[in-house]
């Protein structure tokens, strides 16, 4: 990941050293799993909603470091918001992992989670960064998991 700016690459290394809200959420609401196996990254992701305010999210898992950064720096950014605003979310982080390399890309329309813009260079590991966004996507769509990013 060399080709990282630099700043991203510590802000990714952190966020994959001490992960965000990671664990289980003992009175979560909807709980959703999934599965990448181009890399073998699993997650398992925790909501409790109120409402239809995200009051608490959690997330355990085994995987790489761009998947363990990209779950931990979403739930951060979703926590206390509405179901749809993290909904919006995900299609804007969508829509900047997937633009082309050669494109520039909207970061202020995905705050911190820019950082992962990067990954764009490494077509395999969009899928890690995107995973825990499907997992989540899954929950809030209650639609049965694991989700598969194949
Ligand atoms: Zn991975």
């Amino acid at each position: 990941m060399s080709d990282l700016n630099d700043l991203y690459q510590e802000v990714i290394l952190d966020h994959n050293r001490r992960p965000r809200n990671f664990g289980q959420l003992p009175d979560a609401t909807r709980t959703a799993k999934g599965y990448n196996p181009l890399c073998g990254d699993r997650l398992t992701l925790y909501l409790k909603l109120d409402g239809d305010r995200i009051d608490g999210v959690a997330f355990e898992g085994s995987g790489c470091a761009i998947s363990k950064a990209s779950a931990s720096l979403m739930t951060d950014a979703i926590k206390g918001q509405s179901t749809s605003s993290a909904a919006d979310l995900f299609e804007r982080f969508h829509q900047m992992i997937t633009t082309p390399i050669d494109q520039p890309v909207d970061e202020d329309s995905v705050g911190k989670l820019a950082v992962l813009a990067g990954v764009r260079e490494f077509p395999a590991r969009v899928k890690c960064a995107s995973l825990a966004w499907h997992t989540l996507k899954a929950a809030l769509d209650e639609v049965p998991t694991p989700v598969k990013t194949e």
